[in-house]
């Protein structure tokens, strides 16, 4: 915990992960900076609740890749609370088993892409869901900055609960790009670590799209 501190802060990253790129992990570095957290845990997603009818590749697949993604950071932490499950994740499990697991008094602050944020109505339980933390949105280009924020706005008063956002470099970079790439061979250099670029190769994910 930062010196002198008498609660930690502790980020949670939620997101499927299919694959992890360098975005999320600029974002996840502006948080721990612009919070000021203790670290950040990376959760991805087990099941998604909200993509039943579309395929997501294999859990553990997505697991490693998060891994390999933030070794050598020593605040980055990966955790596999929905991967290990049964059934579908719901934020507001993941958020009250941390609250068990972490500190007693620990303050909760979950980052994820702010269009995920905008369809939490559609989530299990968004009013404890704001009780339970403090979300941080991240915008990245590609999408409408000033309708999001709107959007995000209306949830607050909604909810009476401020939504943060991270200010991270721009980069126009998304899981989705990132798969249509490999499956058409196109490079994926610079837009994922060294490390994940192998691991898809190695393991020929994303190759039939
Ligand atoms: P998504 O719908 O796949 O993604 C929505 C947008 O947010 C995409 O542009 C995505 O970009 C971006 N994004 C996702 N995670 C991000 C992150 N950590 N940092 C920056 N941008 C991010 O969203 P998802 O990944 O499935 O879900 C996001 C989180 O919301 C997960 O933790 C999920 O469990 C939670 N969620 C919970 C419920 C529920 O409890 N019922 C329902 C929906 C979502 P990329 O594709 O490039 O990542």
């Amino acid at each position: 915990m930062v010196a002198g501190r008498q609660v930690a802060r502790v980020g949670l990253m939620g997101g499927t992960f299919d694959p992890i790129h360098l975005a999320h992990l600029v974002t996840a570095e502006a948080a721990l900076e612009q919070y000021q957290l203790d670290k950040v845990i990376f959760i991805p997603t087990g099941l998604p609740p909200h993509k039943q009818d579309h395929p997501v590749t294999d859990a553990e697949h997505r697991f490693n890749m998060v891994t390999l993604a933030a070794a050598g950071n020593e605040r980055f932490e990966v955790s596999r609370i929905e991967i290990e499950r049964e059934g579908p994740s719901f934020t507001v499990d993941t958020l009250e088993e941390m609250a068990c697991r972490l500190p007693p008094g620990s303050r909760l602050y979950f980052i994820t892409g702010a269009d995920a944020i905008l369809g939490i109505e559609s989530w299990r339980e968004p009013d404890r869901l704001f009780r339970l933390c403090r979300f941080i949105a991240a915008l990245r280009p590609g999408i409408p900055v000033e309708r999001a924020r709107e959007g995000l706005r209306r949830l607050e008063e909604r909810y009476s609960s401020r939504i943060l956002e991270v200010e991270a470099p721009a980069l126009d970079i998304s899981s989705s790009d990132i798969r249509r790439r490999v499956t058409a061979s196109r490079s994926i250099r610079y837009l994922v670590p060294d490390a994940v670029e192998a691991y898809i190769r190695k393991h020929g994910l994303y190759r039939s799209g």
